[in-house]
């Protein structure tokens, strides 16, 4: 997982499938055939891509117009990690409740036959059982079948929404607080209130192209529903960078250190923090090692400053910056006492995803011009 390898996939997505991202984004052809989406996700989760350069690469490729159904999915990322930013109650909540049903899976023998037959794939409902082990055996899994499987678990299965978004955390590559979390609370209706995700069978023959044919699901659930909504909170302010000597902390949540706003600051040392969400798998561990070393060796050499190994006093007596950690493991480990960047993206469009995604969609164009 480096940056490289980031790059050689979106220009091979650019050149390939980008044309007929807009029509073909829907259809899941499943793992043995070439993607219809870009799969950068990985990618960009861990910023060794920027949304920005990504946003920017579809825009000059493809034409403002031909990009545009692309650069809104990017969008949904940012919207979703401003979202959570402002709303951080649902993440809190989230790792409370998961934790609490998984105390009931020790528990309780029916939820927990249920639940592990739903991560092992042997359900008997067809498409969903391939989801569970593709998702264990490759770490991803097109959108549309994200959907489909999440309201299946749901509405038909009847299990917890808050185990299965830690099953897709442990597993995805891409796996993210903000886009997982709120995700999950979108199909089941919480996010878009009383408007949960229905995965029909039709729907899913259809963007499988006939691969899949399930039976028995639930297809008109109500939505489940929760006595307050996690409150909106201010975004909390970022830090500036100092003039002068820094040392730089890298993470997995932002690893292209040589775009960060770092102002009249001289990078001076520099060391990467490793953290992981709960149970997370080893392909999930080494992707986020080999991210964070590919990091830290373009950072060694664009700030002309070995890399040091993150313990007690790496920094000697130099003021810690980093790139701001939105919300989950990265920024529950980060050091107190750093200042926090923000990048100019994030700025901008974070005040704009407290509620619906169709704010940020409108301002779209001003915030690709800026
Ligand atoms: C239940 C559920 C859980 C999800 N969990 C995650 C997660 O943990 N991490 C994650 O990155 N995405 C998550 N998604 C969103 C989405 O499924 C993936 O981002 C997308 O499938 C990645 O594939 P891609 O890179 O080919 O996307 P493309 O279609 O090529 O889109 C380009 C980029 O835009 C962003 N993007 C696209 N669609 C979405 C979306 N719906 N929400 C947020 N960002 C989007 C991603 O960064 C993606 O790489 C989840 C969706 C659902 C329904």
């Amino acid at each position: 997982m480096t940056r490289d390898a980031g790059l050689e996939r979106l220009s091979a997505f650019l050149a390939e499938a980008g044309t007929a991202y807009a029509q073909a984004r829907n259809t899941d052809r499943g793992p043995d055939e070439p993607a219809t989406t870009s799969v950068l996700s990985p990618y960009l989760r861990r910023r060794l891509l920027t949304e920005a350069e990504v946003a920017a690469a579809a825009t000059a490729a493809l034409g403002a117009e031909a990009a545009a159904s692309y650069v809104s999915e990017v969008f949904w990322r940012t919207y979703f990690k401003g979202h959570l930013e402002t709303h951080p109650e649902a993440w809190t909540r989230y790792l409370s409740e998961a934790a609490d049903q998984r105390a009931r899976l020790a528990s309780e023998p029916g939820l927990r036959r249920t639940y592990e037959k739903a991560v092992a794939g042997r359900t008997g409902i067809d498409g969903f059982d391939a989801w569970a082990g593709d998702l264990a055996a490759t770490g991803w899994l097109h959108n549309h079948a994200r959907m489909w499987f999440a309201s299946i678990w749901i509405f038909t299965l009847r299990l917890p929404w808050q185990l299965g978004a830690d099953f897709f955390l442990r597993h995805l590559l891409d796996g993210d607080p903000a886009s997982n979390t709120l995700s999950w609370r979108w199909v089941a209706g919480l996010h878009t209130r009383g408007k949960p995700y229905r995965a029909r069978a039709e729907n899913i023959r259809r963007f499988t192209e006939d691969r899949h044919d399930p039976a028995g699901l639930d297809e008109d659930p109500s939505p489940l529903a929760e006595a307050m909504p996690p409150r909106e909170v201010p975004l909390r302010p970022a830090d500036a960078a100092p003039d002068g000597p820094v040392a730089l902390l890298l993470h997995v949540d932002d690893l292209h250190p040589e775009s960060l706003p770092v102002g009249g600051a001289r990078v001076a040392r520099i060391s990467g923090l490793l953290a992981h969400a709960e149970g997370v798998t080893d392909r999930v561990r080494g992707a986020d090692g080999a991210a964070l070393a590919d990091a830290l060796a373009r950072a060694a050499a664009h700030f002309g400053c070995e890399a040091a190994p993150f313990r007690d006093g790496w920094a000697g007596d130099l003021p810690v910056v980093t790139a701001w950690a939105p919300l989950g493991p990265s920024a529950a480990a980060l050091p107190p006492d750093c200042l926090r960047l923000r990048r100019d993206w994030d700025a901008r469009a974070w005040p704009l995803a407290t509620r619906g995604f169709f704010r940020l969609k409108r301002a779209i164009p001003d915030l690709m011009a800026a």
